[in-house]
């Protein structure tokens, strides 16, 4: 048979357990009357409350509350690693993007080098054509003047040129 107390094999005939000393032929008699007991027990309104709700709640508080901040570990552990591979992604994003970035600006740089410069000789090209087309309209405009003067010299002078001028037709 087994202690009843400490569930370590004894001598039928021992009556106390040679390993925690309980009173074995205490046990046969009370080993049938335990359930018994219990049954009695759990049949009594107060021992049920003794003995049946109270490990329940107690089962369950514990395990609630052994098993609430588990989840609480496991969603802040989630939380944690859900944000850093967040804080990862978006920093290795925001990485990539700067490093794209500084890209996308040294090409735009490059691209706006390039068109300052063609602009810069488009604008070049058209200051030639500017001064040249300026030149060519000075020129124009003094060989007009001297045309003007060559063909009127008596423009400056003024209206008594003017007035003289009939004469010389009618003189014809
Ligand atoms: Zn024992």
């Amino acid at each position: 048979m087994f202690c009843t107390n400490c569930g370590k094999p004894v001598a039928p005939e021992t009556r106390f357990c040679t390993h925690c000393g309980t009173d074995q032929t205490a046990l046969p008699a009370a080993a049938p009357p335990q359930p018994f007991h219990a049954q009695v027990a759990s049949s009594a309104a107060p021992a049920v409350a003794m003995h049946t709700p109270t490990p329940l709640p107690t089962a369950a508080l514990s395990s609630g509350r052994g098993v609430t901040p588990a989840i609480w570990a496991v969603v802040g552990t989630l939380a944690v690693a859900i944000l850093g591979g967040l804080g990862y992604w978006g920093w290795s994003n925001k990485v990539a993007g700067e490093e794209t970035a500084n890209k996308l600006t040294a090409v735009e740089e490059q691209r706006r080098l390039a068109a300052e410069q063609a602009s810069a000789a488009s604008n070049q090209a058209a200051e030639a054509q500017q001064i040249l087309a300026a030149q060519a309209a000075m020129d124009k405009r003094i060989e007009v003047e001297e045309a003007q003067a060559r063909a009127n010299p008596q423009t400056q002078p003024g209206q008594a040129a003017q007035s003289p001028a009939p004469p010389p037709p009618v003189k014809r």
